[in-house]
């Protein structure tokens, strides 16, 4: 409860408090104003369109005495899709992206969106931080072919196995 707000209305109601009032002792009268106190603070606890909008859009899932949240579903048959908080995130994608061996966006992607709502902008983001990832990209680019080196003609065959 908001103080502030139950602490103006008495206040400005000399009545409630200050015993010199010739109200003070009009029980009914006090329990009017009470009354119209109350009214007023509902009022201005009544929700607002954005809250309205978050009600629509999220639902709190409690599992095993935690709290989720999560996307609202339209269908019954759609799978939950929980809101990863920005504090989460970063140990979300790299649980998955170790557990898929360190697989690129589209799989990143594909694992992820069963169960939450991570954008594509974010996995491509941490992809472009995870070390592991970066140096393969960086030894591939620098592999060389070593060539087989013999003294004697037909010493060392060597069979290209594409299509094979
Ligand atoms: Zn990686």
């Amino acid at each position: 409860m908001d103080n502030e707000k139950l602490i103006k209305p008495i206040r400005s109601h000399t009545e409630l408090y200050d015993l010199s009032n010739s109200k003070y002792s009009d029980s009914t009268w006090k329990e009017k104003i009470w009354k119209g106190i109350g009214e007023k603070l509902n009022q201005t606890g009544a929700k607002k369109r954005r809250d309205y909008y978050i009600l629509q859009k999220y639902d709190v899932l409690t599992m095993a005495e935690k709290k989720y949240l999560i996307h609202k579903t339209t269908d019954d048959k759609d799978d939950i899709k929980y809101v990863v908080s920005y504090e989460d995130l970063f140990k979300r994608l790299s649980d998955y992206h170790i557990r898929i061996g360190h697989g690129g966006v589209g799989k990143m992607h594909a694992i992820l969106s069963n169960k939450y709502s991570i954008s594509r902008p974010a996995i491509e983001t941490f992809l472009s931080i995870c070390t592991i990832c970066n140096s393969k990209k960086g030894s591939n680019r620098k592999l060389v072919i070593k060539p087989i080196v013999s003294n004697n003609f037909n010493e060392i065959g060597q069979v290209d196995l594409v299509n094979f």
